[in-house]
């Protein structure tokens, strides 16, 4: 996660946690049979962009956050909502 002073805290945009990436096998391809495939529908079937590095995160703009990722962020965002007023008051 990223924490920008002032900011919001969000994941960061990797590759691997999006929505539209598929992985596979191909074992036909002997040397490198791991596939990173888009089921984006723009570049549906052609090779994820990447990268697959940690940490590392992707250019592309029609990455989207897959269900987990989207899962851990509402969590997150629940958890840094404020917290509601509660009444205090005694009489
Ligand atoms: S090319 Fe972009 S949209 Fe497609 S799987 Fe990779 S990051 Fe996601």
């Amino acid at each position: 996660m990223i924490k920008a002073m002032g900011q919001e805290t969000f994941p960061k945009r990797l590759a691997v946690d999006c929505l539209w990436l598929r992985r596979t096998l191909d074992t036909k391809r002997t040397e490198d049979p791991f596939l990173m495939l888009c089921t984006h529908i723009v570049r549906d079937g052609h090779d994820c962009i990447g990268p697959f590095l940690e940490n590392i995160e992707t250019s592309c703009q029609l990455w989207e956050p897959n269900e987990r990722l989207a899962s851990q962020r509402a969590k997150a965002d629940k958890q840094s909502a404020p917290a509601s007023e509660t009444n205090t008051t005694s009489t």
